[in-house]
């Protein structure tokens, strides 16, 4: 069998083009309006990013880049084991060691290899514990590995203590979870995963990908958004998302990132960062320490909007953050409401088939500090209107709805909570 085969027949399961939309590797340009995009010639407010911090297109980060590409060139040429090491890559892994609170830091050059790193700490008669919604490539670095891997569900962390007490004597514990989930925007159950570990003996990994900077009193991400940074082993994060840059680090004991730094193939056989993209990353982690106002607005208009949806009677899932999932559960009825959505100015992401098994489809929004109020206002307008059209909502607003509560830090909780069970009466402030 020719293994082009294949690649024929894909061709003609329209990957790019669902139901006549063009869904996937949508082409995007630059617009003149912070917080949009050119789409066609025409600027739509950008709700589908990764963006949470709006950092991605700060000057200050393009500048950093611009002088560290000045200073030492475009790209490293090969590996830092053996092509050497750059200034920037060090002071890039020890100002995350430190923000993070840990004795050391290892980068890699994408988000992606950086949770590959783990494969060169784990071997094929470890045993690992992941959350079933855990990025793949956790998965890949466990299966890179040869280790076991079990998946357990997100409510079912203490049903899943058997797995890991089954472990052959000998055998390395891990438990393995994405802190915020990058679908649905809901927490891992990080006190339940530590008391777990705890029981059975295990190492904790978490990936903060979609934290780092947004959660937590300092922006240190889910392990203290918790309060369990201190038992939380190993942390992983990607720069491409709040940072708004590209590649990651893993974060632990010297010994252990050491090691991972001399044996993990994910770094030992590939180039470093090229130094604008680490620049540009620790310009990031600066305004990260030193604003924190641009992760209180943030979650401010988290809030806003996925409470303005709710208004509309949209749901917005078990979310408590900046991640906004729609759950629409039907392929068609959900790409008619994304394209209606981009025809009223506003990019979302459609989240359907291969990215989500069928009758789960749903749509994927998120807004960033950057965006003013009027951008919020128009979007929630789309909304209304795309919304009632498609029947996803009803034609009248619900009389009431259940507020969500954002994962903010205790302090700023207190000023702003409601118990998520009261029903807040609709304001006519954000429903037309
Ligand atoms: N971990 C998680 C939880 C992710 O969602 C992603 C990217 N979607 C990654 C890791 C990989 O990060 P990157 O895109 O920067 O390679």
């Amino acid at each position: 069998m020719d293994i082009f085969e294949k690649c024929r027949d894909f061709a003609s399961t329209g990957f790019y083009e669902s139901y006549g939309h063009r869904v996937y590797l949508r082409p995007l340009r630059p617009s003149a309006h912070p917080g949009e995009v050119l789409i066609n010639g025409r600027s739509v407010v950008m709700a589908g990013s990764n963006d949470y911090l709006g950092l991605a297109r700060d000057p200050r980060l393009a500048e950093a880049a611009v002088r560290a590409t000045r200073l030492d060139g475009t790209g490293c040429s090969g590996s830092r084991t053996l092509c050497g090491t750059r200034d920037i890559h060090e002071q890039l892994e020890d100002a995350c060691a430190a923000f993070l609170g840990r004795e050391a830091a290892v980068l890699a050059p994408s988000g992606f290899q950086t949770n590959l790193l783990l494969a060169g700490l784990l071997g094929k008669d470890d045993v690992v514990l992941g959350d079933r919604h855990n990025h793949a490539s956790l998965v890949d670095a466990v299966r890179l590995a040869g280790a076991r891997y079990h998946r357990y569900r997100r409510d079912g962390v203490a049903r899943a203590e058997r797995l890991l007490s089954e472990a052959p004597p000998g055998a390395g514990r891990v438990i393995v979870t994405d802190g915020l989930f990058s679908m649905e925007g809901d927490l891992c159950d990080l006190p339940a995963i530590t008391a777990l570990a705890d029981r059975c003996r295990a190492r904790v990994v978490v990936d903060s990908a979609h934290d780092l900077g947004l959660l937590g009193a300092t922006g240190r991400g889910v392990p203290e958004h918790f309060g369990l940074e201190d038992r939380v082993d190993l942390v992983t994060a990607t720069f491409s998302k709040s940072l708004g840059s590209a590649g990651g680090v893993l974060a632990g004991p010297a010994e252990v990132i050491n090691f991972v730094r001399c044996r993990a193939r994910a770094t030992v056989f590939t180039a470093g960062m090229a130094p604008s993209v680490a620049a540009a990353a620790l310009a990031a982690l600066d305004i990260v320490r030193t604003e924190p106002e641009r992760r209180t607005r943030a979650l401010e208009v988290a809030e806003r909007m996925h409470n303005g949806l709710r208004a509309l009677g949209y749901d917005t899932g078990n979310s408590v953050s900046a991640i906004i999932p729609i759950p629409i559960g039907d392929k068609v009825r959900c790409l008619e409401l994304w394209q209606r959505l981009l025809d009223a100015g506003v990019y979302v992401n459609p989240v359907i088939a291969p990215g989500r098994p069928e009758g789960q489809e749903m749509l994927r929004i998120s807004f960033t500090p950057v965006h003013s109020d009027a951008q919020l206002e128009r979007a929630l307008e789309a909304f209304a209107a795309a919304g009632r059209a498609t029947g996803v909502i009803p034609r009248t607003p619900p009389g009431s709805f259940t507020p969500v509560r954002i994962a903010r830090p205790p302090a700023l909780a207190q000023e702003t909570a409601r118990p998520r069970s009261a029903a807040v009466p609709v304001s006519t402030a954000t429903v037309r």
